[in-house]
């Protein structure tokens, strides 16, 4: 590595997120220098699919110029202005009114933020304020499950169920609690039904309710499907039980839609996907293609209304961030759900969805593939050591990080989840590009098999 290169100026200054930092040491950064399509360069040209489309996030693809110019015409007109103590501005109103309209009907009210993590610290802070405005002052501990992806910030964090994200960071704080992971294929007891899981599951959570004193518990929180857990699809009838006992307590619901939303499983939602109807909603990513931080918690009304009593009791609703609400954030994101709609790229992940299912499913059979799931445009490939076992490998990983390595030399970019290959490629991915993808994720795979072997 040449002294004074981006690379070295990297490693001396920057601290990467989700990295071991000794290694990037060693390693050295990728640089990836423009995008365009599905297609990412490096500063060598090299191209290479985005398999997760950033961090499954860029529905609309690299380079979409009407994403640029949105954000060029609200930078020229109003480049900042915040909605604190009643002003407002365009963008920010006409996106709130389109997330209600594209929403679950009960959801009506829209608070904006510029992460992921924000925006469900937020939601535990509304959920709070909204039991103690209704005089339920214990009624704060959240409900979540192990594998969970909710963010790194302290709240958020806690509802996370990763260890990675945890360890050595003194998490989860003591009002989250976790449940067992909705992976059938893992946690499903030898000769149980996908049906007996489920049910098992929703038996847990009451039990837990039960166990902590509904008066004590305020929230269920999940990803419809979860994401950076594995890609998790839940067992079949999961979150119709789910609902039903936390309606039954009282518990409020909150979808984390931060990945599926906006058509990353063929459903606008995940919600639609899987019937949820949510107290709460939580959205971010593929609102704005990441090209811009925007991230949205949309409530219901009727929380709302408790919520509004109260700011007007206390004398104000305490709560924002500078850039709440940003005008370019939110002016893109505008733009970027025209597209989605214009280009039906709800109906593209379902469709090309479809065939990179069928594609996937062709590699069930090799000896080192113990599953393959997901739903829409998004998928896994769950590497084993021994498929009849389920055995992982040792250390669990190891394997994993090989073949996201090695993938970059087939020019493909995924994300290994342990030892399970993720793949969430841009909603605008064609047929004939999910074949491509599949190409080099097969060389990818049969160079690990030889490495194993
Ligand atoms: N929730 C889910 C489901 C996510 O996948 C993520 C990020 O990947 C987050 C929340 C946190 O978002 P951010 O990284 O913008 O804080």
């Amino acid at each position: 590595m040449r002294t004074n290169s981006l690379q070295s100026k990297d490693i001396a200054h920057q601290i990467h997120p989700a990295t071991n930092l000794r290694r990037h040491e060693r390693v050295g950064p990728i640089v990836i220098d423009r995008g365009s399509g599905i297609y990412v360069y490096d500063d060598e040209g090299r191209e290479y699919i985005e398999g997760l489309a950033g961090l499954w996030s860029v529905g609309v693809g690299f380079g979409e110029k009407r994403l640029v110019e949105a954000a060029t015409r609200q930078m020229a007109k109003l480049p900042y202005y915040h909605i604190f103590a009643h002003k407002t501005h365009e963008p920010s109103t006409l996106l709130a009114e389109k997330l209600v309209s594209m929403a679950p009907a009960n959801l009506k009210h829209v608070f904006f933020t510029s992460s992921g993590g924000e925006a469900n610290d937020s939601a535990i802070k509304f959920v709070w304020y909204y039991n103690n405005a209704l005089g339920r002052t214990d009624k704060k501990k959240f409900i979540a499950r192990q594998g969970a992806y909710h963010g790194i910030t302290i709240a958020a964090g806690s509802l996370t169920g990763l260890q990675a994200n945890q360890r050595g960071f003194d998490l989860p704080l003591p009002f989250a609690k976790h449940l067992t992971c909705p992976h059938y294929y893992r946690f499903g007891l030898p000769g149980e039904s996908e049906e007996a899981f489920t049910e098992r599951l929703a038996k847990e959570l009451e039990d837990l309710i039960l166990s902590e004193g509904p008066d004590t518990v305020a929230a269920f929180i999940g990803e419809p499907l979860m994401g950076a857990g594995g890609v998790i699809v839940p067992p079949v009838n999961y979150w119709q039980r789910i609902q039903e006992v936390c309606r039954k307590y009282d518990v409020l619901v909150i979808a984390d839609e931060v990945i599926n939303g906006f058509g990353r499983l063929g459903t606008l939602f995940g919600c639609d996907t899987f019937g949820i109807r949510p107290d709460i909603l939580v959205c971010s990513k593929q609102i704005t293609s990441s090209y811009q931080p925007l991230a949205a918690v949309l409530i219901s009304d009727e929380m709302y209304q408790a919520m509004a009593d109260q700011s007007d009791r206390l004398g104000t609703f305490g709560h924002g961030y500078t850039a709440s609400a940003h005008p370019v954030a939110t002016a893109v994101a505008l733009e970027n759900l025209a597209i989605i709609e214009e280009r039906n790229l709800v109906a593209n992940a379902a469709e090309v969805g479809a065939h990179l299912h069928a594609g996937l499913s062709r590699f069930a059979d090799h000896p080192l593939v113990g599953e393959v799931r997901g739903r829409g445009l998004i998928a896994a490939v769950e590497l084993v050591a021994d498929k009849a076992t389920k055995a992982r490998f040792d250390p669990v990983g190891k394997v994993g990080l090989k073949f996201f390595d090695r993938a970059h030399q087939h020019g493909l970019i995924i994300r290994n989840v342990g030892d399970s290959i993720a793949i969430c490629p841009p909603m605008i991915i064609t047929a004939a590009q999910v074949d491509e993808l599949l190409k080099r994720f097969k060389a990818t795979l049969d160079d690990i098999t030889d490495w194993v072997n």
